[in-house]
C-alpha cells in the first residue's frame, strides 16, 4: 500500500492522485449504498385511503421514499410477470392468501430473511421468508333481524338451505374472497360437499351476484336480500359510517361469526413479500419489518377496521372491538391457495359467476 501510494506521488500531480483517490472512495460498497434513491416500489391491491398515512410515517422514520402503484391482484402478478427481471417492484402487497400463494408459485418473490418477521407474525400467518401475513379479516354473515333468526344462519352451511332460497346475497364467486372461502370449505369437508355448498347457495340466491362487499351488506339494508357474506371491515366502516341512517342501519343488522361449534369463522389475511427482483431488497424487508411493528399495526386495525396479525398489539377502535372474541378456524393461510384451482373448477361448474 504504501509502495503504490508513494509511486502514485512520483507518478501522478497531486491534484491527479486526489482525483483518483475521490474515484475509489466513490466507488466503496458502503458509499454506493448511499448514492442509491432511497425509495422502495411497492405494488399494492390494497385499497385503503388511510394506507398512505403509514407509508408517509416509514418515510419521516427512515428517509425511504414508498412510490406506490395501485391495482387489482390479478393485474399487478400479471404486470410482474410481463416485466420480468425488469421490473422497478420491491414489494407487492396482495389482499388474499390465495394470490400471496399464487405469487409464490409464480417465482414473483424471493425470501425476506428477516428475523424480525419470521418471530413477529405467527407461523400460520406466512410462508418459507417469502410472504407474510400483516393484517386479518373474518367472513361474517349478516343478516336482517326481523327476517330470520340468528339461529338459522349460524354455519356458512346453512346459506345452502333451501329454506333460505330467494334469500341470499353474494358477490361473484370468482372474487378472491370467495374462492378462499370456498377453499377453506374445501379444506374442512373435502370438495364434494363443497360443492354441494356451492350449487345450494347459488339455488338461494336473492339475485344476481353484483358488486363488493358493501353492496351485499347494503342489499341485506334495503331489504333485496334476507341474509349476506360481507369481510368484518365493510361492515365496521359502515359501523363508523360519517352518514347517520348508514351508522343505524348497520348498527340492526344480525351478525354471526360462523361456525363457532365446529371449523371456526373463516379468516383471511392482507400481506406482503419482496419482489423476485426488487431493485432495493434492503429497504423492500425494512418496509415489510415497519409494518409489522406494533405501531403500523395498531395504526392498520384502527384506521382500516382489520385486526393485527402480530400478537397482544393494543387498538383503538371502539366499533371493531365492539364485534366480540371469536374462534377462528385452524388452518395455514397457505392452504387456500393449495385448494384455490378445485375451488375455481367448483365456482365454475356452480355457476357462481
Ligand atoms: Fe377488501
Amino acid at each position: 500500500m504504501t509502495v503504490s501510494l508513494d509511486l502514485g506521488r512520483r507518478v501522478l500531480g497531486g491534484a491527479m492522485m486526489a482525483t483518483l483517490l475521490t474515484l475509489l472512495w466513490l466507488q466503496s460498497p458502503a458509499v454506493r449504498a448511499q448514492q442509491k434513491e432511497r425509495a422502495v416500489n411497492l405494488y399494492s391491491s390494497r385499497h385503503y385511503s388511510s394506507d398512505q398515512e403509514l407509508y408517509d410515517s416509514f418515510t419521516r422514520q427512515t428517509g425511504i421514499k414508498v412510490n406506490q402503484i395501485q391495482a387489482g391482484d390479478e393485474a399487478l402478478l400479471e404486470r410482474l410477470k410481463s416485466e420480468g427481471k425488469a421490473s422497478p417492484a420491491d414489494v407487492i402487497l396482495l389482499a388474499d392468501a390465495a394470490r400471496l400463494w399464487k405469487a409464490q408459485n409464480e417465482g414473483l418473490l424471493q425470501p425476506a430473511n428477516s428475523a424480525l418477521l419470521r418471530t413477529a407474525i405467527p407461523q400460520e400467518f406466512q410462508a418459507d421468508q417469502l410472504w407474510f401475513g400483516l393484517t386479518t379479516r373474518a367472513r361474517l354473515i349478516v343478516f336482517d333481524s326481523a327476517k330470520l333468526k340468528a339461529e338459522q344462519v349460524q354455519r356458512y352451511e346453512d346459506l345452502a338451505n333451501p329454506v333460505l332460497k330467494g334469500k341470499v346475497c353474494t358477490r361473484s364467486g370468482t372474487h378472491p374472497y370467495m374462492l378462499s372461502l370456498l377453499a377453506s370449505i374445501i379444506a374442512h369437508q373435502g370438495e364434494q360437499k363443497a360443492e354441494a355448498w356451492a350449487k345450494g347457495v347459488v339455488a338461494n340466491l336473492a339475485r344476481t351476484p353484483r358488486g363488493g362487499d358493501t353492496d351485499q351488506i347494503k342489499g341485506v339494508i334495503s331489504g333485496e336480500c334476507t341474509v349476506a357474506l360481507t369481510n368484518s371491515y365493510y361492515l365496521v366502516r359502515l359501523l363508523k359510517s360519517p352518514k347517520a341512517e348508514e351508522r343505524e342501519s348497520a348498527a340492526r343488522l344480525g351478525v354471526v361469526w360462523p361456525n363457532q361449534m365446529n371449523s371456526g369463522t373463516h379468516i383471511n389475511i392482507s400481506g406482503g413479500g419482496i419482489a423476485r427482483y426488487a431493485p432495493h431488497p434492503e429497504e423492500a424487508r425494512r418496509f415489510l419489518e415497519f409494518l409489522a411493528s406494533p405501531a403500523a399495526q395498531a395504526q392498520l386495525a384502527n384506521s382500516n377496521n382489520e385486526w393485527p396479525v402480530v400478537r397482544n398489539v393494543p387498538i383503538s377502535n371502539p366499533e371493531l372491538t365492539r364485534l366480540g372474541q371469536f374462534k377462528a378456524e385452524k388452518l395455514s393461510v397457505s392452504d387456500f391457495g393449495k385448494h384455490q384451482p378445485a375451488a375455481a373448477r367448483i365456482i365454475d361448474r356452480a355457476g357462481w359467476r
